[in-house]
């Protein structure tokens, strides 16, 4: 018999890739999605259930239909440009969202839940390598939504019968190498995705935003992870959870930086295309560096990442070739 899980957001990018595999691992996945940013195509590895996670009573009903054993919470508005021109929508979505499903996971008797947060919580570095103990002083609405979240998880863990992993995202990146599923999201901001679709021929170009970081070439740093290896994590994250794990935060991210230049050589690389590339200014709200310690998502979940900054771009490359969003 497979264990039942409800995943929140199971038919967007990362929810999707772990349904596939949590089904590989003796889970049967539901999906809980409101197709708001989602995609019904991505939903093959389970059953799914539309709904909106601030519907009070469709979220108790699907988990009284379904019984899971654990929560998986995907659902979130996540560009931060658009958080500073909507507030109003994150904190609806991602706060007020989360703290409905959370109360409907307690009166409904489940009580381990996975939550994914993102290093945007932590703000400004203050070091090459972020730990988990790092201050957590976020620099836009987006990253307060997922701090606001993380604070009530660690009250309802101290005071109510909930169990939570709280996993920080890096920069999350790739795909399924059958090229099923993908990262496709409208309008896209993600710089991997615009350089394939500009190395395509799909977008006339991609601008580097800022030459002038303290960095080995001036452009940004960041720390990106195969969507593979975060859905192993979060499996990994049920599997501790259900073995009776402490309610934790964990970082996911490979420990190893690459410069938006050094990106752009790979996508080059990778595809054997050149395509036009702008030096502009800085976008606003953008980290000079942003690289994960790992060391306890090693410790806690036994969790290494498996994958390169090459095997992103070309899981990246045979989604993006494969798939020509509208
Ligand atoms: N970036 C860029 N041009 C783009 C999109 C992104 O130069 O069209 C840079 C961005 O400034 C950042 C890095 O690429 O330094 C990663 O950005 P992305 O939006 O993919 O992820 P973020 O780190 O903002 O979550």
């Amino acid at each position: 018999m497979k264990k039942p899980v409800l995943v929140v957001g199971g038919a967007g990018y990362i929810g999707s890739h772990t349904c596939m595999i949590l089904a590989q691992r003796g889970y049967q996945p539901i999906v809980f999605d409101n197709l708001c940013n989602g995609h019904e195509e991505f939903v093959r590895w389970g059953v799914l259930e539309v709904g909106d996670v601030r519907d009070t009573r469709r979220v108790e009903q699907v988990i009284e239909k379904h019984r899971p054993l654990a929560i998986l919470h995907f659902a979130a508005l996540i560009e931060v440009g658009q958080s500073l021109a909507d507030p109003l929508s994150f904190y609806d979505n991602n706060v007020i969202g989360s703290l409905n499903l959370l109360r409907a996971a307690i009166a409904g008797g489940v009580n381990y839940f996975v939550f994914s947060s993102t290093c945007a919580t932590y703000g400004l570095p203050q070091s090459e390598r972020l730990d988990e103990s790092h201050r957590q002083v976020p620099i836009n609405p987006y990253g307060r939504t997922k701090w606001i979240v993380e604070q009530a998880l660690k009250d309802y863990s101290e005071l109510l019968n909930i169990k939570a992993v709280i996993l920080r995202y890096f920069n999350a990146a790739g795909a399924d190498f059958e090229g099923r599923i993908g990262e496709w999201h409208q309008p896209e901001t993600h710089a991997i995705p615009i350089a394939i679709e500009a190395a395509l021929g799909r977008r006339t170009g991609f601008k580097i935003f800022g030459t002038d970081y303290q960095t080995r070439d001036g452009t940004c740093v960041r720390d990106y992870v195969h969507v593979l290896d975060l859905a192993d994590a979060h499996v990994r994250a049920v599997d501790y959870l259900l073995a009776g794990g402490e309610t934790e935060a964990i970082n996911l991210g490979t420990g190893t930086g690459t410069t938006v230049k050094e990106l752009l050589n790979t996508i080059r690389a990778v595809s054997g295309r050149a395509f036009p590339v702008e030096e502009t200014s800085r976008r606003a709200g953008d980290s000079t560096s942003l690289v994960a310690d790992n060391t306890k998502a090693a410790t806690l979940l036994g969790w290494q990442p498996q994958y390169s900054i090459e095997d992103i771009v070309k899981s990246a490359w045979n989604w993006h070739t494969r798939h020509n969003a509208p």
